[in-house]
């Protein structure tokens, strides 16, 4: 039992997996156990979880579906927190508010169904509504932020519902005070014809197996796009087509996913990431920046 939750199991009702390899959570299939994985079954029992935490100062973060993170192989030393069961659906005309542990396909097919628009780009991006609020995340022009009307955040251990013009984000980016967790997100969308939505859906699930056919595990885009250049054809220009450091290999598919060809390490990945970055920097003059999210072990000096 981590130091200073050896009384947690008295009160909380949800689930508490310890030593837990995070390579079953991360669609990247790398990474080592962490102390704890909790799953609140409210948001009552996520405040308390948090603020003890925070007390006894054991690092923690959270878990979304884990498609675009990176862990070590050294695990994490604290605890990540899913929120997969803070996961209800309100509805208010064209209004909608979903909490943070919601999927976004979820989502995408809820709203649909309603005759709601806005969010037919999420039916492609696997993960979690929370994730996609931390990432902005977005495909062919749309991103959920420009549907944003407020976040609701777990911050300093209050809830606060923030409207969309006091917080910062950006491409593929929401700058998140202090380690606040985001809680729920309010959607603005329109009115239009079921089947109006729905083809808009299909036709992006066209779009993605098109060009990301990709048959192993990844982690989507693994660099943003610089301002006015895409990574694939920057890493592709460098040469790195199927370029491989241990079991982790640029994709042959498309050259922005590195993939796990079995076996892969998360040290192999982060050498292939710096590699890439070296050779693109070398060819190109442009410093590429991971999208996804590295997370350290928590131990000193990682
Ligand atoms: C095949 C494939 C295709 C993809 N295509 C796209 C695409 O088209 N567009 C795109 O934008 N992305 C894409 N991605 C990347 C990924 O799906 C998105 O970034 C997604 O939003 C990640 O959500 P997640 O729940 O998996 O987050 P995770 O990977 O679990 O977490 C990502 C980050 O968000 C933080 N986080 C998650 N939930 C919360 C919360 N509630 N509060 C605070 N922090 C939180 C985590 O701590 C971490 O730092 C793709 C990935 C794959 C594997």
């Amino acid at each position: 039992m981590q130091a200073g939750l050896e009384h947690i199991r008295d009160w909380f009702k949800g689930e508490l997996l310890f030593h837990e390899p995070l390579a079953r959570h991360v669609s990247l299939k790398v990474g080592g156990p962490v102390d704890l994985l909790a799953i609140p079954d409210s948001r009552e029992e996520l405040q308390r979880l948090v603020a003890l935490l925070d007390q006894q100062q054991i690092p923690r973060f959270v878990l979304g579906g884990g498609f675009n993170l990176l862990p070590s192989d050294a695990g994490f030393r604290g605890c990540a927190i899913s929120l997969k069961r803070i996961n209800r659906l309100q509805l208010d005309n064209t209004v909608v508010t979903i909490e943070a542990g919601a999927s976004n396909q979820s989502l995408a097919r809820a709203v649909a169904e309603l005759g709601l628009s806005g969010v037919e780009f999420l039916i492609g991006i696997p993960g979690s509504v929370g994730g996609a609020v931390r990432m902005n995340a977005g495909a062919h022009g749309s991103d959920i932020f420009s549907v944003v009307k407020t976040v609701t955040l777990l911050d300093q251990g209050q809830f606060r519902e923030l409207p969309r013009e006091q917080l910062t984000y950006g491409y593929r980016c929401f700058e998140m005070p202090g380690n606040s967790v985001i809680i729920a997100v309010t959607l603005q969308l329109t009115e239009d014809s079921l089947q109006a939505v729905r083809s808009r859906m299909e036709e992006q699930l066209g779009l993605r197996w098109a060009t990301q056919n990709v048959k192993f595990p990844n982690a989507g885009s693994f660099f943003k796009n610089p301002p006015g250049e895409s990574a694939w054809r920057l890493i592709d220009q460098a040469g790195l087509r199927g370029f491989s450091i241990g079991n982790a290999q640029v994709s042959d598919v498309h050259t922005n996913f590195l993939i796990n060809r079995g076996n892969a390490t998360a040290a192999d990945f982060r050498a292939l990431a710096a590699a890439v970055k070296e050779r693109v920097k070398a060819t190109s003059g442009i410093e590429l920046e991971e999208e996804v999210q590295l997370l350290d072990s928590g131990e000193c000096g990682q």
